[in-house]
């Protein structure tokens, strides 16, 4: 039986991966150790690099292998402006449009008290020290748009406005190339009330 419980281990750790169920987990488990076994030694090894060596930037929270990451230690960024945002792709995603070149805060996740993620979870405690290391002006709160990443950025918001930060949230709007009449109502309500 140990070889039968050494696939059912198999399956139960990939069912630790988000969206996996045994379903899918088996149909992974299976596929790795009958068709591509030097895939699965691949995986392993690069699960456990990974795990060995990348961890958080001191400064900035997201994914890296030194002590402070490449986009911390540009001294060409603007060390007046902190973007915040939730995952290293949302980070990205503001990097490609080239139009920001100040400092990033990745949070690495979102509050969600209905999943149990409070602050301590998302490392708001290391974002307030370095928005009030006297070197940052303003806060640029660039959480999504969806109802954990507005409670996200309310929360943030509140508490830097109060300890006296200039607090700036990113504009809604109307996509660029859309045509209002089919655009969905909240966005254009929300592009009214932000216009300028
Ligand atoms: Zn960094």
């Amino acid at each position: 039986m140990s070889n039968a419980n050494s696939l059912d281990a198999l399956i139960q750790a990939l069912r630790r991966l988000p969206g996996v169920g045994v379903k899918s987990a088996s149909r992974m488990a299976f596929h790795l150790l009958q068709h591509d076994r030097e895939g699965a030694l691949h995986l392993s090894q690069a699960l456990r690099q990974a795990t060995d060596s990348v961890r958080h930037c001191a400064l900035c929270h997201t994914f890296t292998e030194a002590e402070v990451c490449v986009t911390c230690l540009d001294p060409q960024r603007d060390a007046a402006k902190l973007c915040v945002v939730e995952t290293p792709a949302d980070q990205s995603a503001v990097e490609r449009t080239a139009a920001y070149k100040g400092r990033y805060f990745v949070l690495m996740g979102k509050l969600s008290p209905l999943d149990g993620i409070g602050p301590k979870d998302i490392g708001l405690q290391k974002l307030f020290d370095r928005a009030t290391d006297g070197v940052v002006q303003e806060v640029i709160l660039a959480t999504n748009f969806t109802a954990e990443g507005e409670a996200t950025a309310h929360v943030i918001g509140e508490a830097l406005r109060s300890r006296g930060l200039q607090v700036t949230r990113l504009a809604r709007g109307v996509p660029v190339g859309s045509e209002l009449e089919y655009v969905d109502l909240g966005t254009i309500a929300h592009a009214l009330v932000d216009r300028r």
